[in-house]
């Protein structure tokens, strides 16, 4: 018997429902249940229409469309009927009813009433119906009330629908420039395509998360690919052909699954990003994320080749202000050749940082930015004048210890182990937001050098004293 408190009761725990934080499938769990229990209602369904693809489909299971004909063009036929009366009517097995439904009408439901009964409600926002609420029941007492109580419920469906899609869209478009930003931003201080090209690649998969996402470098009339490992799939190879002698701005294949968009400096393709969607096809709306993605991509890469022309003759890393690699090479060699003729010890620390990738996608590349120059500020505090520090490769530095004995030289990868875990970075983003300090620590090879070697040797020992750092738990220094 559905009296007021019953209707407060029901309507009280529906709302519960619809304004927890929780997935879609849970809520519609939930509601199922609570229609089950209070209602006698066997099964519920959400439909939304998908503006996108033109179709019904379920809003829970996004991939179920229900398809303008055979058993599923019912549907498709109430829907538009439904809207056709923006919302203000609802069918009951088959037949169109007010949604405040009248007295008189209730002995008509009687009459239709069946074995199986389906009732169908609009779901309506401002006005314009855009999906359903399809219930199926066997026994029931169809009353007024259990219409209203229906109606009443199909309201706050509809509200709590809208609310999540609207805050989905905002969700889409705040990591689309938040994606488009840290494009941008990477190469502030890189240039080093081998490192920026898979962070692009990165930076799009995490954004286009239903796509396989490649990128690709085109140079001697060839596009090679360079994120990620493997391209299994032919068809982007046959598009990549064809893009250019292509005017357009980028190609689809026939099924509409893969998009290629070339990367473009101001007349030269440079390269193509290619997208293939792992669900049914590429939207308009991925297509024009990913124009404008390639956009800032090629941009970016530009920027960087440019820098790297620049740079190619310069000694200092720009980032952290330290050697670089190539000028590493080159004292290296000096030391070395040192070493031997003068017969003085010579000794060299290599250090990575531990887990720093997971600053870069914790606190953004950024943040791992502040990181290197933090640490290669702290290796020259902890370092004499006459030795010499380098950024060997991304995270990792070199120092170059002339006239130097493995004891002292262990010392002071010691000391600079604790210092780098004591250190406090401060990885604010902009004067005006908090400050934001977070820690990292570092691991350690030492050794030392011995007239038998090459520089090439000495590295390879010094990288294997930090590969067996980190084996060992990393945070920690090992001499060989
Ligand atoms: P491990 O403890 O084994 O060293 O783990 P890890 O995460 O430090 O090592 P991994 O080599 O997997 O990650 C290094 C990361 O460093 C990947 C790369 O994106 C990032 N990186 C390299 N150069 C730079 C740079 O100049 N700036 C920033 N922010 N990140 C960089
Ligand atoms: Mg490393
Ligand atoms: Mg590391």
């Amino acid at each position: 018997m559905i009296n007021k408190e019953f209707s407060t009761d029901f309507l009280n725990k529906l709302s519960n429902i619809l304004t927890q934080k929780i997935s879609p499938i849970h809520s519609a769990n939930s509601v199922n249940k609570l229609f089950k229990t209070y209602l006698n209602i066997e099964k519920t369904e959400f439909v939304i229409w998908d503006n996108n693809n033109m179709v019904l489909k379920n809003f829970v299971k996004d991939w179920e469309v229900y398809e303008n004909k055979g058993i599923t063009g019912e549907i498709n036929f109430i829907y538009n009927s439904l809207a056709l009366s923006n919302g203000e009517k609802f069918c009951f097995n088959e037949e169109e009813f007010s949604c405040n439904i009248k007295e008189e009408e209730q002995y008509r439901i009687l009459d239709l009433k069946s074995e199986e009964n389906n009732i169908i409600f609009p779901l309506v926002s401002n006005g314009e119906v855009f999906g359903l609420l399809n219930i199926d029941c066997k026994n029931n007492a169809f009353t007024k009330e259990f219409f209203t109580i229906l109606n009443i419920s199909s309201k706050l469906i509809s509200g709590a629908i809208i609310s999540y899609i609207l805050n989905e869209q905002m969700e889409v478009s705040l990591n689309f420039y938040r994606a488009m930003k840290d494009i941008a931003k990477i190469i502030e201080s890189q240039y080093e395509l081998s490192y920026i090209i898979p962070l692009i690649g990165e930076m799009i998969d995490r954004f286009m998360s239903n796509h396989l996402i490649y990128m690709f470098i085109y140079k001697d009339n060839e596009y090679s690919l360079v994120w990620p490992k493997a391209c299994m799939d032919e068809n982007v190879y046959k598009l990549l052909d064809k893009i250019n002698k292509s005017e357009n701005e980028y190609i689809l294949s026939k099924n509409n699954k893969i998009g290629v968009f070339p990367l473009k400096n101001e007349e030269n393709i440079i390269g193509a990003i290619a997208a293939y969607s792992n669900t049914d096809k590429l939207l308009q709306k991925d297509i024009d994320y990913l124009i404008q993605l390639t956009r800032q991509s090629g941009l970016t890469i530009n920027r960087a080749n440019v820098y790297a022309e620049v740079l190619k003759y310069a000694t200092i890393d720009a980032l952290t202000g330290l050697n670089n690699r190539r000028q590493f090479e080159i004292r290296l060699k000096q030391e070395v050749s040192n070493s031997k003729r003068n017969n003085v010890s010579l000794c060299c620390i290599m250090t990575d940082v531990d887990y720093f990738k997971k600053v870069n996608d914790t606190y953004g590349h950024t943040a791992g930015d502040c990181v290197l120059k933090k640490i290669a500020e702290v290796i020259l505090h902890e370092i004499r004048e006459y030795d010499i520090a380098c950024r060997y490769g991304g995270e990792e530095f070199f120092i170059i210890l002339p006239q130097t004995k493995l004891q002292e030289a262990a010392a002071v990868a010691k000391r600079l182990r604790k210092v780098i875990e004591e250190t406090l970075i401060d990885i604010t983003e902009t004067e005006e937001a908090e400050k934001n300090y977070i820690k990292v620590t570092a691991s350690l090879g030492v050794c030392n050098f011995d007239e038998a070697m090459t520089a090439e040797a000495l590295i390879q020992k010094a990288d294997k004293a930090l590969y067996e750092a980190k084996r060992t738990g990393r945070n920690r220094v090992i001499v060989v």
